[in-house]
């Protein structure tokens, strides 16, 4: 454990009012606040080694490429990833999966084969899947969660059939919290030669993650909720799958040579690579992944999951609020409803009046929202910085939008 006020002052919005509040920030499965180290390294990386990578002769050039390049090695490390080459640096988690469906799935589906997900799955982990289904006949099979949110391994082992391709899922949902025994999925899918594709987007903030460990093929994150600038991210491509693979943008950096003819390709991880990146988001993101470091995923898990049972020991003595997602084991993300006819967009607003950032809406999760039967949540999500008072802070403000409501 660590002594939060420490890290809070590290970030410098946390000590802003919003509405002439004390801002109490739970909106960090949406997009984490980020610390000053990241803010100056984005802008010295700006104000002093800024130039194109991977191209230029000159001194800021090879500079920037420096930086950029080590970033790669910096996620490897977060992720227990041993060979770098096997990260394919991009914009975030929708466009890794969407390289993965264009780059791996397309050229290899045939009209029947399935893609196994569940029902939890976020837009970014279902789209791309759609495009498969409308383009390529590719059928979608759907896993249920029980009644506390739980996803059954077995239920998803058990889905597997000759005609699937693909397994789809994220490690932690961003609706419920819960998380995902990946590695038991993926030893059973390995044994059945089906690859497993794990979005890490909110479990890769919370939790320790190894991918080596968990023994998947392809695992995506997102710079910006891991307390990095958006329009960072990457996506861990296992090489015997990234040899299967097709580019999917095609343009500079991701080649060798062009001629009116033909093309060769640059070697892999930057064939995956098109056109100039989000330089300076990388090089923010790398700043951030040591910042998490050098508190220790470990000491992150702890706080939080305190934080969690926290939580949800004040939610659970509010009676006129359900929260969804009841699995003791996971992450500190509650979404919830208010008894009542109360919109969840109207209980968010009073929430803001108070100065307590939270989300409401269907969270990019259509499927799941219908198997619940709910139209909305509000969702308070929690990050490495935030407190028990802030617990009590929402409470204080939900009892008040209760009251107005009832
Ligand atoms: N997957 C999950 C579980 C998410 O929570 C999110 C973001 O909300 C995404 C995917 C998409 O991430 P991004 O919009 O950064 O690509």
């Amino acid at each position: 454990m660590y002594d939060v006020n420490e890290i809070r002052a590290d970030f410098p919005i946390l000590s802003r009012k919003v509405n002439g509040q004390p801002l109490t920030y739970l909106d960090n499965g949406a997009s984490a606040q980020k610390p000053q180290v990241v803010i100056d390294a984005v802008t010295r990386a700006y104000a002093e080694e800024y130039a194109n990578v991977h191209r230029g002769l000159h001194y800021l050039s090879n500079l920037a490429t420096e930086k950029y390049e080590g970033v790669r090695g910096i996620i490897a490390r977060f992720l227990g990833v041993s060979d770098e080459e096997q990260i394919v640096l991009n914009s975030g988690t929708t466009e890794g999966i969407n390289l993965i469906a264009y780059g791996w799935a397309m050229p290899r589906f045939e009209a029947g084969d399935e893609v196994i997900l569940s029902v939890m799955e976020h837009h970014a982990n279902i789209v791309p899947w759609h495009f498969l289904r409308e383009r390529q006949g590719a059928v979608l099979k759907w896993v249920d969660v029980d009644s506390t949110g739980a996803l059954d391994p077995q239920a998803v082992i058990d889905a597997i059939t000759p005609r699937t391709k693909l397994i789809a899922l994220t490690h932690m949902s961003n609706v419920l919290g819960t998380k995902v025994d990946v590695k038991t999925i993926c030893e059973a899918a390995r044994a059945k030669g089906v690859p497993v594709l794990v979005d890490g987007s909110q479990a890769a903030v919370h939790m320790p993650v190894n991918v080596e460990e968990l023994g998947c093929d392809f695992y995506a994150i997102t710079g910006h909720k891991l307390y990095g600038p958006s329009g960072s991210g990457a996506i861990f491509i296992h090489k015997d799958r990234m040899d299967e693979m097709q580019p999917f943008i095609g343009g500079g950096d991701m080649i060798r040579e062009v001629t009116k003819d033909e093309v060769i390709y640059n070697d892999p991880p930057m064939k995956f690579e098109a056109g100039t990146p989000g330089i300076v988001q990388t090089i923010g993101l790398g700043v951030a992944l040591d910042y998490m470091m050098g508190i220790g995923m470990p000491a992150i898990a702890a706080h939080e999951d305190a934080l969690r049972d926290y939580a949800r020991m004040k939610l659970d003595g509010l009676n006129w609020l359900q929260v969804q997602g009841t699995t003791p084991d996971k992450g500190a993300i509650f979404s919830f409803t208010l008894d009542g006819a109360a919109h969840a967009h109207d209980i968010s607003t009073i929430l803001d009046k108070k100065g307590v950032a939270v989300r409401a809406g269907q969270h990019c999760t259509g499927p799941l929202m219908e198997y619940l039967g709910l139209g909305a949540t509000c969702r308070a999500s929690f990050g490495m910085y935030n407190t028990t008072e802030e617990v009590d802070r929402l409470v204080e403000a939900l009892e008040l939008a209760h009251e107005l409501f009832a």
